[in-house]
């Protein structure tokens, strides 16, 4: 089958600048990138198609031979010394990731980010589990307690009827015949010795004769799962859990994925939270702010806390109660609760009550007993002098 040639995929002429070539690649590499083609088989081989030219116009040497000799400079039985900037091992490996690499690292340049020059994990690690996440939602009361939740997660699971082997009941997996259970193989490339992924077990070093029915030889199966998650005392809202390896079950028994908990603490209808500071506000009547006396507030664990008002409290002030606030993680101290009274004017007043305030009123001659009025008039005065200069 005769191979489109690289600069016609990339829509280039075969003289274009390396810039060029890059911004080309990167607008189709965009257009056809599988996250938004789902299932779309002609962009998926699109996609691959872009990579492969790329991968080779990107590199001048690579360039200057694909120029020369066509397809054929990347023919291996043509026995082209490929070059390779040793150490780059994506540079060979065609595998299913490799596309996304190349991708990657033109992205990352364009958005200024690091550039990714590692492979991402070995052969085994591209079938590790997908790592989950999962939101959760607690109240103030479990997160000062700290708590326990079951959680139930939808994904992949573990095959119970090949434990996860992926080989049906009585076969086991043999050592792959083509790497000898190393999972890559070697090649050699004119001067240079080329390791890739073995192709045969995709790296896993082992193949299955007998796939086991269930799972089609995957080791695993979609389902669900129920696990028991400790919550500490103390989390704060949007904190994050990583609970290793308690995400999806790994290709024919490689590690599973992590499970990410991410925790939102609901806002509570009493207290409101500041770290390990909870403030609340709280009534007191006009008459309790004047001759002062106890206060009653709930606290966070379900007892009670009382609070001494002094005579001539004022709307607004705050009181601390030592070490009845949240709980700190991973500490046995406690935060500090904070009150603010709010002084409340009395309403529907009978007429007995009318008289006796009018009485009062009557028998408060100077504005000693009211100090805030006092700071506010002289304030006024102040104010008003200021104008006349
Ligand atoms: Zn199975
Ligand atoms: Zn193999």
């Amino acid at each position: 089958m005769a191979k489109r040639d690289y600069y016609e995929m990339l829509g280039v002429a075969k003289d274009a600048s390396a810039d060029d070539i890059k911004k080309a690649y990167r607008k189709l590499a965009m257009k056809y990138h599988p996250d938004r083609n789902a299932d779309n088989k002609d962009a998926e081989a699109k996609f691959k198609e872009l990579n492969e030219a790329y991968e080779v116009l990107k590199d001048e040497q690579k360039r200057a031979a694909y120029d020369r000799f066509g397809h054929a400079a990347f023919d291996q039985a043509a026995g082209f010394g490929g070059r390779g900037n040793a150490g780059t091992s994506h540079e060979f490996n065609f595998g299913r990731r490799s596309g996304f690499s190349v991708f990657e690292e033109v992205l990352n340049e364009f958005m200024g980010g690091p550039r990714q020059t590692e492979e991402r994990g070995g052969a085994a690690a591209g079938h590790r589990g997908s790592d989950r996440r999962f939101d959760l939602k607690i109240s103030l009361e479990e997160a000062f307690q700290g708590t326990q939740k079951k959680v139930k997660l939808h994904g992949r699971v573990k095959c119970e009827t090949c434990e996860g082997a992926g080989a049906e009941k009585g076969s086991k997996p043999v050592t792959c015949p083509t790497c000898k259970g190393r999972g890559a193989v070697r090649m050699q490339q004119g001067f240079f010795t080329i390791e890739r992924t073995c192709t045969t077990c995709h790296g896993q070093g082992q193949t299955i004769q007998n796939p086991c029915k269930k799972c089609s030889g995957s080791g695993t199966i979609a389902g669900e799962r129920i696990l028991n998650v400790s919550i500490p005392a103390g989390i704060e809202d949007g904190s994050r859990i990583r609970i290793a390896e308690e995400g999806e079950a790994g290709y024919r028994g490689a590690a599973p994925g992590d499970l990410y908990v991410f925790v939102e603490v609901e806002p509570h209808n009493f207290f409101d939270r500041d770290g390990a500071t909870l403030y609340c506000r709280a009534p007191i009547s006009m008459v309790i702010a004047a001759l002062g006396g106890n206060l009653e507030v709930p606290t966070i664990e379900g007892g009670k806390a009382r609070v001494v008002i002094p005579e001539g409290t004022q709307s607004g002030k705050q009181f601390r109660l030592k070490g009845k606030g949240m709980s700190i993680l991973r500490r046995s101290t406690r935060g500090d609760m904070i009150i603010q009274v709010q002084v409340e004017t009395p309403v529907n007043l009978t007429k007995k009550q009318r008289e006796l305030l009018e009485q009062f009123d009557l028998n408060s001659k100077s504005h000693a007993h009211s100090p805030e009025s006092e700071k506010f008039i002289e304030k006024v005065k102040r104010f008003l002098e200021g104008l006349k200069h």
